[in-house]
């Protein structure tokens, strides 16, 4: 009845461990090797792009989700076809799973996205630089994460290498003028009951997300635009469970939508400790149509800060007594991830109704695990 696994077994799906052991869900994983982040749950070992595998793993339980979006649709067709409830849906995964789809998909349900063009050769890239003010954004549509698989490029030269490697055409966007990231997520159910959080602001530092401030400085009217926009697309693209919504705030105020993430995500980790329901207690709730929770914030401010990287053979428990003793008011979490140059291996939250404090004490708790 309440048997939900878990495709990967990453942080995400190990954040998903503990409100399911405080609402009796049980929790299983498939991961890809041992000692994964989510090994402190009934754990499969397998490649999830193995039909027989993933297949094996359905059987003995009500709901299959993410940790990730690079289950192969083959696979999940499969699970389709031999029974298995899958959430979110394999159709509305595919526009998570690419780029190119994704932009198709949003520009159909009238998004407003960042102007894009699927490029197949250099001289679509030159021309479309030439149309967009002399540079552009660079996307392999399938695989890319934290940055990765993203390029300024201001020649078509630039993207020689990854046209050369690329089975189909890449994507090219207009380098967008922006005042800051920002993020919505909302979780959707089966029965189409929506909860959308506060809306965020995300810190990118080199493609990766460094820091996250909830609710979103200063932005009381955009925070409107933004829950309804992430509801019609949740609505629109049919998303049971977590949906996070990657947003531009323009130079000239407007919003645009720049990724869509369809499972928990690193802008919401904040809500662990800062939102009367986390994100991850949310997906559960959703992925198994039970009512959603109250995704309100607890106190004024929240900020999450992530650890990455973090030094050659210290963990992050290593270092608890000088950061803990230091900032006894942060919540630590830590990934059971071997330390690695821009890794994320855990984050932490500070909350309470001084922004600039929160924030402080946030990056003074971080700093102890990054060098
Ligand atoms: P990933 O899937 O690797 O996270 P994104 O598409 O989210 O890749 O891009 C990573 C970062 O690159 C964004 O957070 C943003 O800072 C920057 N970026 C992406 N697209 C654009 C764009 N069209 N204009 C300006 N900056 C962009």
């Amino acid at each position: 009845m309440h048997r939900v696994g878990v495709i990967g077994g990453g942080q995400l799906a190990r954040m998903m461990i503990q409100p399911a052991v405080e609402m009796g869900i049980e929790l299983r994983v498939l991961a890809e090797a041992p000692h994964s982040s989510a090994a402190l749950v009934a754990t499969a070992i397998g490649d999830y792009r193995d039909s027989a595998t993933v297949l094996a793993f359905a059987a003995g339980v009500d709901v299959i989700t993410f940790d990730h979006e690079h289950v192969p649709q083959d696979v999940l067709a499969a699970l389709v076809a031999a029974g298995a409830t899958v959430r979110p849906e394999p159709a509305a995964l595919a526009v998570a799973q690419d780029k190119l789809v994704m932009r198709e998909r949003l520009s159909a349900l009238g998004v407003p996205i960042p102007a894009w063009a699927a490029v197949g050769d250099a001289a679509a890239l030159a021309a479309f630089i030439v149309a967009h003010d002399g540079a552009a954004v660079v996307k392999t549509p399938r695989g890319g994460y934290d940055g990765k698989g993203v390029r300024v490029v201001r020649d078509a030269a630039e993207a020689a290498d990854w046209f050369a490697a690329a089975t189909g055409p890449l994507l090219a966007e207009e380098l967008v003028p922006f005042r800051r990231e920002l993020a919505q997520l909302v979780a959707r159910r089966p029965s189409g009951e929506i909860a959308t959080w506060p809306l965020v602001e995300t810190v990118q530092t080199e493609g990766i997300c460094t820091e996250v401030v909830a609710p979103a400085p200063g932005a009381a009217d955009l925070a409107r635009s933004a829950a309804n926009l992430a509801t019609s697309i949740a609505t629109g693209l049919g998303v049971t469970g977590v949906l996070a919504v990657e947003l531009f705030e323009t130079d000239d105020g407007r919003l645009l939508v720049n990724e869509l993430a369809m499972r928990p995500h690193n802008s919401g980790h904040w809500t662990i400790d800062g939102a009367v329901t986390s994100q991850f207690e949310q997906h559960l709730r959703a992925v198994l149509d039970l009512p959603l929770g109250d995704p309100s914030a607890r106190e004024p401010w929240s900020v999450m800060v992530n650890v990455v990287g973090g030094p050659v053979g210290a963990t992050m428990p290593e270092r608890y007594p000088q950061a803990l003793a230091a900032q006894p008011r942060v919540k630590f979490h830590s990934y059971a991830k071997d330390s690695r140059p821009g890794r994320k291996v855990g984050h932490v939250t500070a909350s309470g109704d001084d922004l600039d404090k929160v924030r402080g004490d946030a990056r003074a708790a971080a700093a102890f695990f990054e060098n």
